[in-house]
């Protein structure tokens, strides 16, 4: 039985976890189903990459319940494959999350692994206890900013030339 704290915070998604490093706005925006995403040309690209880096592999996607799993190997390892070329704290947080999931929801003690298929590189990722306390107060902050009444402001960043929001922010 979870307390009411940790049930809210094991309502988000693995995507949400990732805007929320990438950019609040993003991550409020996308979080009131304004999701523009299916339609944005990156999206696609990394499907694509997804699917041609990992065709000799038995990538088989986990859903349980509101996280999807790219591939589980073997020994409980949960893998995330990106197609970006810098390993970022959004693919952290994301998949430490799927890790945090499994153990509060299924008593499931899993390692992940972070694949870049492009860099040709595997990174290790553990749930220890400084990062479950660390992503217990991001969660709490990813929910108290889907609850504000609006988005915050837009800020310029590089990653703005290929956000889906581009137009609803700069248009
Ligand atoms: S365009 Fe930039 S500011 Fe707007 S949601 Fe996307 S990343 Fe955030």
């Amino acid at each position: 039985m979870f307390s009411d704290n940790t049930d809210s915070i094991l309502e988000f998604t693995g995507t949400q976890v990732n805007y929320y490093f990438v950019c609040k706005r993003k991550l409020w925006l996308f979080s009131h189903n304004m999701e523009l995403e299916s339609d944005s040309d990156l999206v696609l690209l990394g499907k694509l990459l997804h699917e041609h880096s990992y065709r000799r592999q038995p990538l088989k996607e986990v859903e349980i319940d509101r996280i999807k799993i790219d591939f589980v190997g073997k020994s409980k390892e949960i893998h995330e494959v990106k197609r970006s070329r810098r390993i970022e704290n959004a693919h952290v947080y994301q998949l430490l999350y799927y890790l945090y999931f499994l153990k509060k929801t299924a008593s499931i003690n899993a390692k992940g692994v972070l694949n870049y298929p492009l860099l040709k590189k595997k990174v290790d990722i553990e749930l220890t206890k400084e990062k479950e306390s660390e992503l217990e107060s991001i969660l709490t902050d990813v929910s108290s900013i889907i609850n504000q009444e609006k988005p915050p402001e837009a800020e310029w960043k590089s990653y703005c030339r290929n956000c889906a929001y581009k137009e609803l922010c700069w248009g």
